[in-house]
């Protein structure tokens, strides 16, 4: 006898995660297409790469990778905390906020719980609600925007979670403070809204809504932010999240021990001893945004402006003969199709030397 099909041993809500289709890699392109000098803008990765001050640090803890890190990030959550004026005790580092994101499923998501989204989300979101059995209550964005007033009128008995990319990926979008204030009173004290801010260091808008003031008060908040966009360190895999207290510690309980190797703790705490490192990266993206805003103008295609390090464009036709005339003139972008926005690209902001070569293979597909 064969063993059991596995189809029959799986819990069901799993075969309703679609896997995680990321960015393509350079090398997987330069494989397929026997190219190479490829450029991607694909995952909105920061062009500059990390601090001289984090490479330093790594090539440092690489001699002690013999030993297992510090299970409990002590150094790296003492320098955060004071990075962001708030007690230690309120803050938990993973390995990514993807895990922190999977790890509130895991310790929060009851089966039937009821999740809100957007229907054009992050879909890490999706693959946690469906992971714990979780009802995904999906709103449709507005103007490309996150509409809290329609997520709020969604909220019932059943509310556990509610994920709120500001700004949100892939659309670049923010919501403001009164939006965020009205959606917070509306909340059930049951529910927990969770703020996942990767872009969080990019945004300009003066009226973003400062979400670190809203932990500890009436509404259960969890705030998210990471150290794979702007401080670069994408591939070592590491983000953070401040809480409450006991949130923070029910989180704790549900993560893997050692989540963060010690060559990553090192980066980080060393990259945020680098200010400047951060004020380049947010010039250069300013500066990669206004000359990307102007070719799209120039080339007559609807953009959504950003707040973050990445835009989302309107190529006005299927995507995906675009998104591979674009790879095979050495430009990995991401195509709209797996956001369910078949005819843009979301495009990262990269040096001026990518965006100019972005432009002219876009102008190229085009024709
Ligand atoms: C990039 C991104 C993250 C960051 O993920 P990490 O696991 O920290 O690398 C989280 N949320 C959104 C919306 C993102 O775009």
């Amino acid at each position: 006898m064969p063993p059991t099909d596995p189809q029959e041993l799986i819990r069901p809500n799993i075969m309703r995660i679609k896997p995680y289709r990321p960015g393509k890699p350079i090398e997987e392109v330069e494989r397929e297409l026997g190219i190479s000098g490829i450029i991607k803008l694909a995952s909105n990765e920061n062009p500059l790469g990390p601090s001289p001050l984090a490479i330093e640090a790594m090539e440092q803890a690489v001699r002690e990778t013999r030993l297992y890190p510090d299970n409990d990030c002590f150094y790296l959550t003492r320098d955060l905390a004071e990075h962001l004026q708030v007690p230690p005790e309120r803050i938990v580092v993973g390995r990514g906020s993807d895990e922190i994101l999977h790890n509130i499923g895991l310790a929060f998501l009851r089966p039937g719980d009821e999740v809100i989204v957007p229907d054009h989300m992050f879909t890490v979101y999706e693959c946690t609600g469906h992971l714990m059995d979780a009802t995904l209550v999906e709103v449709p964005l507005k103007d490309h925007t996150y509409d809290l007033a329609a997520m709020a009128e969604r909220f019932s008995e059943r509310t556990k979670v509610v994920f709120i990319a500001n700004p949100n990926n892939p659309t670049g979008t923010s919501v403001g403070r009164g939006e965020v204030e009205r959606f917070l009173e509306a909340m059930p004290s049951h529910a927990i809204a969770v703020f996942d801010e990767a872009y969080y260091e990019y945004v300009d808008d003066p009226d973003y809504a400062q979400t670190l003031g809203y932990v500890g008060g009436d509404k259960h908040v969890i705030v998210l932010r990471t150290f794979s966009k702007i401080y670069a360190l994408a591939g070592l895999r590491v983000g953070y999240g401040i809480a409450t207290p006991e949130i923070a510690a029910h989180l704790q309980r549900v993560r893997e021990p050692f989540n963060v190797t010690n060559v990553t703790q090192a980066a980080a705490r060393a990259s945020l001893r680098d200010p400047g490192q951060v004020e380049r990266s947010r010039k250069v993206n300013a500066e990669g945004k206004a000359y990307l805003y102007r070719e799209f103008e120039r080339l007559g295609l609807p953009y959504v402006p950003t707040q973050a390090n990445f835009i989302l464009v309107d190529v006005k036709r299927d995507c995906l003969p675009v998104f591979r005339g674009l790879l095979e003139r050495g430009v990995i972008v991401r195509s709209g199709d797996v956001f369910d926005y078949p005819t843009h690209v979301r495009v990262t902001i990269g040096t001026q030397e990518e965006n100019e070569r972005f432009i002219a293979a876009l102008e190229q597909c085009l024709a």
